[in-house]
């Protein structure tokens, strides 16, 4: 597995690879690697013949009261893992070399890089609003990465939904050659969504977070059961995560699977349940299609 952290490096490996008929694919993370993101690397072993990850904690997808600097970054055992996946490369860029020599956290007019990717409307909403310039530098760093590792097919979990309706838009808008493959969301046993953010919980937030999934499951019992009010599975939901004291609820909505626009009535389209809320300090996010 080779370790890899220029860009040219990288382009170049991937163009040999490409020439000899070989197809890429690509899992872009930023590190402290659980399963979640290996079902993704797994995923990437069965359908390509080679398989790159990146771990790159990308600074200008953090505002500037996040949690950047805290960001676990176990990299060593993060190269275990992708090494015991069949991985074979890992693209693991400085800021520098993503961003240009003077390129420091949080003070983005040292940043040598003056383009950036916007997807409007779909980035707009939900985390749009509450994060600003987070799916902005989702999408440039996306765009980037793409473009630096050229890989045909590229992994993205369902637990970011809005990310990846961002990612495959501006696929779509921009003409990238590259198929975006979805992947479920991989729980702990009490349905507690896999993130790196989940090591910030103390044991009694750990034990409230479940909240956010016992909400989720319940509006999509209730709609298997054939409710169809909008509001009433939102007061359900609603009421699950208030007897948490330690869970604040920043928004729980009913969308569009595909547009993210919230809905006023469940009809035949696909629906997605969002979820985003504070648990003590740390922030977290979950989803779940409704079907029906
Ligand atoms: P991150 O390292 O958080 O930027 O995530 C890298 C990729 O892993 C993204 O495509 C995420 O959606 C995906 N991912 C994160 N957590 C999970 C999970 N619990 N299940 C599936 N995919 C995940």
């Amino acid at each position: 597995m080779q370790i890899i952290e220029t860009p040219q490096q990288m382009q170049a490996l991937s163009a040999e690879w490409r020439c000899s008929g070989q197809t890429v694919g690509f899992v872009p993370t930023m590190g402290a690697l659980h399963e979640g993101h290996l079902s993704l690397v797994r995923a990437a072993r069965s359908q390509c013949q080679k398989v790159v990850a990146s771990v790159f904690v990308n600074p200008t997808q953090f505002g500037p009261q996040e949690d950047l600097d805290q960001y676990p970054r176990p990299f060593e055992h993060d190269c275990e893992l992708l090494r015991e996946e069949g991985c074979d490369a890992i693209f693991a860029p400085s800021v520098a070399a993503m961003y240009g020599a003077a390129a420091l956290k949080h003070e983005p007019h040292a940043y040598e890089s003056h383009t950036f990717v916007e997807v409007s409307k779909l980035g707009d909403v939900w985390e749009g609003v509450i994060r600003p310039g987070h799916l902005r530098g989702v999408a440039t760093v996306v765009t980037k990465l793409f473009n630096i590792v050229r890989p045909q097919r590229a992994y993205f979990g369902e637990k970011d939904y809005q990310q990846l309706k961002v990612i495959e838009c501006l696929v779509r808008d921009l003409n990238f050659d590259i198929e975006i493959v979805p992947l479920p969301t991989v729980r702990e046993a009490d349905g507690l969504a896999l993130s790196s953010r989940n090591a910030y919980l103390a044991p009694a937030e750990r034990a409230a977070a479940t909240a956010l999934y016992q909400a989720l499951s319940q509006a999509a019992a209730m709609v298997q059961q054939g409710e169809r009010d909008i509001a009433v599975l939102g007061a359900a939901m609603e009421k699950i995560c208030d007897a948490q004291p330690l869970v604040k609820v920043q928004y729980i909505t009913i969308v569009d699977a595909e547009t993210l626009a919230p809905l006023d009535r469940l009809e035949d389209s696909p629906a997605r349940v969002l979820i985003a809320a504070k648990v003590g300090e740390t922030r977290l996010i979950d989803n779940i299609a409704l079907s029906f």
